[in-house]
Parts: structure tokens; C-alpha cells; sequence
């Protein structure tokens, strides 16, 4: 866990899996760092707190809002009505997609022809999700994060990994013989989330944001990790 300089305020308490670059990943130094690290920053500042960096797998991430464990959730988080059941989000700051990664040569060419095949994804990402639903459990191999989900499909273990479009950018790019398919899976929001009625810290967390939206910091935040 990583603190910034101090304030005021409190301690903002960010949650969020470090294995999701660039929106978060470990530095060289051995601190969480990335696109949500610094838009939680800049709106921590904005409140007058201090942010606090936990790095936990995805799927604690809700029930540690829910536990109170953590304040908010960035962690390239998809807006799902399921989710939304569970917790509250914050506006959206980002746009997702969902890509396919295949090894070169591979038959599957395009999102029609999954049916049949074994798709790795990230336990309860939406990837896992929708694909759970298209194709049924049994076509759905579940990793606790991207990378091994995708050091499966280079052993062979799996056909293709549906994933984020900007971390499967990063593992392609670390793994030889990869390719991210042309057509996307889906496309999707990204936003925080925060536990369920706190609407005092909602409220907060979208005023900022959209100060640091209208200012540009969130665009210049996204251009500094994302080059295109
Ligand atoms: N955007 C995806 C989701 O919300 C994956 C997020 C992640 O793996 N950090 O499910």
C-alpha cells in the first residue's frame, strides 16, 4: 500500500488489482501506479486527502467496498447493472473494450467464431461475464489476473483471452506471437466505485471528477499512459 503527500481531509482509501496496465500496475520503484492511481490522486487532492493505494485481486474489490475496507474502486471497473446492484458509481471517466487475444495462426479470426472454443478471462471481469453467458461456463477458464490468463493461451491452454483492449495491448506487446483480433468484443464504461448510499462521498468524488474533466487533467492523465 502506497500513501501520497498528506492533508487535511482524511485518507481517501483506494482499492484496485495492479495487474492492469496501464490504468494500474507496479512501477520499477515497487509502488501501484498508473491512469486510476493518478485520476484518485488528483481527486483526492482536489478534496483535501490523503490517497492510499491497496492492491488486492479484482473480485475482492466490491465486498471491500461493501466491508469498508477501501473507499473507492478504480480499477478500469466496467458499469454493469449487476454491479450497480452492489455498489454505486461514480460518472464515467473512461471508455473500455473488450478485445480478443489469439496466438498468430490461430482459426478464430473475429468474435463469431468463439462458440466451441476455451476463452480465458479474469474472475468477474466482464469478459468473464459475457462470455460465461455466450458460450456457457464450461468454455470459460478463469484466471486471477490478465497475465496468466494470457500465459495460458501462450502454453496452449486456452484458445484466446477476452480482455481489456489496453492491458491486452501491454501483454501482447510482452509476449511474442500475439495478436489482438480487429473487431472488439464489446465496449463499455469505465467509472469508480464507491459503497452503496454513500452519497456524501459520490457526490464529492463527481464533483472533482468533473472538474478535473472539464480542466483537461483526466485527458492529459489518459494521454500520458496511452499513446495512439
Ligand atoms: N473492465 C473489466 C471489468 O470491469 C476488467 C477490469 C479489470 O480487470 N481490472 O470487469
Amino acid at each position: 500500500s502506497t500513501t501520497s503527500t498528506s492533508a487535511d481531509g482524511g485518507t481517501l482509501r483506494m482499492g484496485t488489482n495492479a495487474t492492469f496496465p496501464p490504468y494500474e500496475f507496479v512501477g520499477d520503484d515497487g509502488n501501484v501506479q498508473g491512469i486510476d492511481v493518478d485520476i484518485a490522486a488528483a481527486i483526492a487532492d482536489k478534496l483535501g486527502m490523503k490517497l492510499e493505494v491497496t492492491d488486492m485481486e479484482f473480485d475482492s474489490l466490491i465486498p471491500a467496498l461493501q466491508s469498508d475496507t477501501i473507499d473507492v474502486a478504480l480499477a478500469g471497473m466496467t458499469v454493469t447493472p449487476d454491479r450497480q446492484e452492489n455498489v454505486d458509481f461514480s460518472d464515467s471517466y473512461a471508455k473500455g473494450v473488450q478485445v480478443i487475444i489469439v496466438k498468430d495462426g490461430s482459426d478464430i479470426a473475429s468474435p463469431d467464431d468463439l462458440e466451441g472454443k476455451n476463452i480465458g478471462v479474469q474472475t468477474g471481469t466482464t469478459g468473464d461475464i459475457y462470455c460465461t453467458g455466450d458460450y456457457g461456463q464450461e468454455h470459460v477458464k478463469q484466471f486471477n489476473n490478465g497475465p496468466l490468463a494470457v500465459a495460458a493461451l501462450v502454453n496452449d491452454q486456452i484458445d484466446c483471452v477476452v480482455i481489456d483492449q489496453e492491458p491486452a495491448k501491454n501483454y501482447v506487446a510482452a509476449n511474442s506471437g500475439l495478436k489482438i483480433l480487429d473487431t472488439a468484443y464489446a465496449d463499455e464504461d469505465y467509472a469508480i466505485a464507491i459503497k452503496k448510499g454513500n452519497t456524501e462521498l459520490l457526490d464529492k468524488v463527481n464533483g472533482a471528477l468533473k472538474e478535473l474533466q472539464d480542466d483537461g487533467t483526466v485527458q492529459s492523465i489518459v494521454d500520458k499512459y496511452i499513446t495512439t
